[in-house]
């Protein structure tokens, strides 16, 4: 085996990171995972996530975790409720009857974040992730790299994955290729206790999403975990909109202000979740890797996830592609039929790449799409197959 006696390093203990973590060391391969959060007990931010038959769960199911993901998912989550900026509501699925079974490629069970990553570590082995390790930098040792961190440890490891998210500190020692800005930036919110504090919107979710289209601009919405919801406004402006709006983050009465100002046209059934968040604001300006993203494989240091291809969350593709490369990535390494890591990385990038293109390129026009002037019509049009 190519990793027989070697030491892999995992930056990164988001969803990509800790599935290849699983699928290694089920096949007993030596493999850390550097996570800069402080404990498993960090809270994750974001929305929830629905996991693909053919990406998401098809490595949930090699990594021998499919039962404990059937217990653990939201059932009824993935039922859509589209309204325009009034909050009528113009399409359900929720009485539709659904193909609501594993194993059916339109069944896309939704999962917490924080769920799903309770899930995964505890798969592994009680010692894999090693917390509070923020990478900030690594040199070249032996055949291998030294890592450090910023609180002032180092490791080694022979085979480094780079699994660091959106903004990849290990990217630039694979290429120098940068993200896009799309032109979209998202404010994300949360309400804690979504039935008591924001019974008008929740009594619309039914535990499952909203989708409201204006012109140009959006609020979606989606259930979390212990009666939490989430939701954000989504709308397009300039790149350094997030750091230059003068905006409190931790105040909702200054979003709320900012929301009336620059959502108009919607009605004022919205506001409630802008008055009653329960965490700080959280600005997101979406970025997305070049399509045509090439570069030489290294025989140490390979990507996956957001590091490898950032795409805008409009096709709902991120953490499927990030899981799908874990499982890509860990055949190659493993099969007898490779003979030097440089070609198991080699093999895993050139697919990856090609498919991760093809995914980016259509969440980028789903993008376009869902803040176009006529959003709502067009959205409409898509899911009832017209
Ligand atoms: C607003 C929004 C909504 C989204 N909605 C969806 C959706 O509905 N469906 C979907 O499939 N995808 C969605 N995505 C995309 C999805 O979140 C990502 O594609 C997915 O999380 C990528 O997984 P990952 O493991 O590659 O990276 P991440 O989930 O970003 O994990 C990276 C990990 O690395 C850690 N880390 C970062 N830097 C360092 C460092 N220097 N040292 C050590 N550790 C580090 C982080 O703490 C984190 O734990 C959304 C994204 C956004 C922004």
């Amino acid at each position: 085996m190519l990793l027989q006696n070697k030491q892999v390093a995992i930056i990164g203990g988001g969803p990509g990171g800790l599935t290849l973590a699983r699928l290694l060391q089920v096949e007993g391969v030596h493999v850390k995972v550097y996570e800069r959060d402080p404990g498993k007990n960090a809270r994750v931010q974001g929305s929830p996530l629905d996991l693909h038959e053919t990406s998401g769960l098809a490595a949930i199911r090699k990594a021998g975790l499919l039962d404990i993901f059937r217990a653990n998912y939201m059932d009824g989550a993935d039922r859509t409720t589209i309204t325009n900026p009034n909050a009528e509501i113009l399409f359900s699925d929720h009485e539709q009857p659904g193909e609501q079974t594993f194993g059916d490629e339109h069944f896309r069970p939704e999962i917490d974040r924080g769920v799903l990553r309770r899930i995964l570590l505890e798969s592994l082995h009680e010692d894999t992730v090693i917390w509070d390790s923020h990478f900030i930098s690594m040199k070249p040792t032996a055949n291998g790299w030294t890592l450090q961190f910023k609180n002032g440890h180092q490791a080694f490891a022979d085979l480094v994955i780079a699994a660091d998210g959106a903004n990849s500190k290990l990217r630039p020692y694979v290429t120098g290729i940068k993200p896009f800005y799309t032109g979209i930036t998202m404010l994300e919110g949360h309400v804690a206790d979504a039935a008591k504090n924001i019974p008008g919107m929740t009594a619309i979710l039914r535990g499952g999403k909203i989708m409201a289209f204006g012109k140009n601009q959006d609020i979606l919405m989606g259930q979390k975990a212990d009666g939490e919801v989430g939701f954000y406004a989504s709308f397009r402006t300039h790149e350094s909109w997030a750091k230059t709006n003068g905006l409190d983050y931790n105040s909702n009465e200054s979003v709320l202000e900012w929301f009336r100002k620059e959502y108009p046209e919607w009605g004022s059934q919205w506001h409630e979740l802008f008055a009653n968040a329960t965490d700080a604001f959280i600005p997101r300006p979406i970025y997305c890797m070049p399509y045509d993203q090439e570069w030489e494989p290294l025989p140490n240091l390979t990507l996956l996830g957001d590091a490898a291809h950032l795409m805008p969350p409009f096709a709902g593709e991120g953490v499927n592609m990030a899981m799908l490369d874990a499982l890509e990535l860990s055949e190659q390494l493993l099969t007898e039929a490779n003979n030097t890591l440089v070609e198991a990385i080699g093999i895993y990038e050139k697919q990856m790449r090609r498919r991760a293109s093809v995914v980016a390129k259509e969440s980028t026009d789903n993008g376009e799409r869902m803040h176009s002037e006529n959003a709502l019509e067009s959205m409409l049009d898509f899911f009832q197959g017209k």
